[in-house]
């Protein structure tokens, strides 16, 4: 690798942006979480599982996953309408079909699972950050899942291929790969590429988003251990 590659904010090629994590942040929700990866912030809300209306919407068979992905206003550079955009209306079904592989929906015939996210500030990477607090919210939530999902972009930037893109990199970016899988069962529940990568290339991304998923399932993962442990303590102390 060339000694003079460098990426804007200094970091290695295999790199994760700083992550912070939080669940069980809004009172009202039934689950809900924070998501930080550099300066891409996310939150989420989920609700349900609860009774859907209008009923002829609901399935006999299954839960209902419904999914909204909102870019605030106050979110990116240039102030973004607050009207759902063809972008956010993709971005909320991709997440949904990712969510929706990880979620016992059928254990929860004729009912909603409604999860509402707020991307607060855009510095690329809001789709992946969206699908790590998703299953966090799930999870805080008590919905029984498969796995937690988790998800990071990977691209090819100046000619290297890099993880874990910020908006600048992906501007520039000669290709854009964001993943999320289901650890556990070796499962890709989302996968899109923008731009061009060789067969070589798209392998070593991979490699390299699957590395950067696993250190983001960790996090999650402690995240909850030490909601449910503070939890427990105070219930300990309550005793
Ligand atoms: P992702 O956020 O999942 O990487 P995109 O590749 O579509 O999704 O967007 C990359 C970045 O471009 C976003 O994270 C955000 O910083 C910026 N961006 C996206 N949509 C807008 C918009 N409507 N206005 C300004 N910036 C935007």
């Amino acid at each position: 690798m060339s000694s003079e590659f460098a990426r804007p904010d200094g970091r290695l090629p295999d790199q994760l942006r700083p992550i912070k994590m939080a669940v069980g942040i809004l009172d009202r929700a039934d689950g809900s979480a924070y998501v930080e990866q550099g300066n891409t912030k996310v939150i989420v809300a989920v609700y349900g599982p609860r009774e859907l209306h209008p009923r002829h919407k609901a399935s006999p068979e299954a839960a209902v996953v419904r999914c909204r992905y909102h870019m605030a206003p106050f979110s990116t550079r240039e102030r973004k309408s607050p009207n759902p955009s063809r972008r956010e209306v993709e971005l909320s079904k991709v997440i949904k079909d990712a969510l929706s592989q990880t979620i016992f929906l059928e254990r929860f015939p004729r009912t909603s699972i409604d999860v509402f996210i707020e991307v607060l500030e855009a510095d690329g990477g809001t789709r992946c950050a969206s699908i790590n607090a998703c299953s966090l919210a799930l999870a805080n939530a008590g919905i029984p899942i498969r796995d937690l999902i988790s998800a990071v972009a990977v691209g090819k930037y100046n000619g290297h291929i890099i993880l874990d893109l910020n908006d600048e990199e992906d501007e520039a970016a000669e290709a854009d790969m964001p993943v999320a899988i289901m650890p556990s069962f070796n499962k890709v529940v989302l996968l899109q590429l923008n731009g061009v990568l060789t067969e070589e290339e798209f392998k070593q991304a991979f490699d390299l988003a699957v590395k950067g998923c696993m250190e983001i399932n960790r996090i999650q993962r402690e995240t909850l251990r030490s909601k449910y442990l503070s939890i427990k303590g105070e219930e300990d102390e309550d005793v």
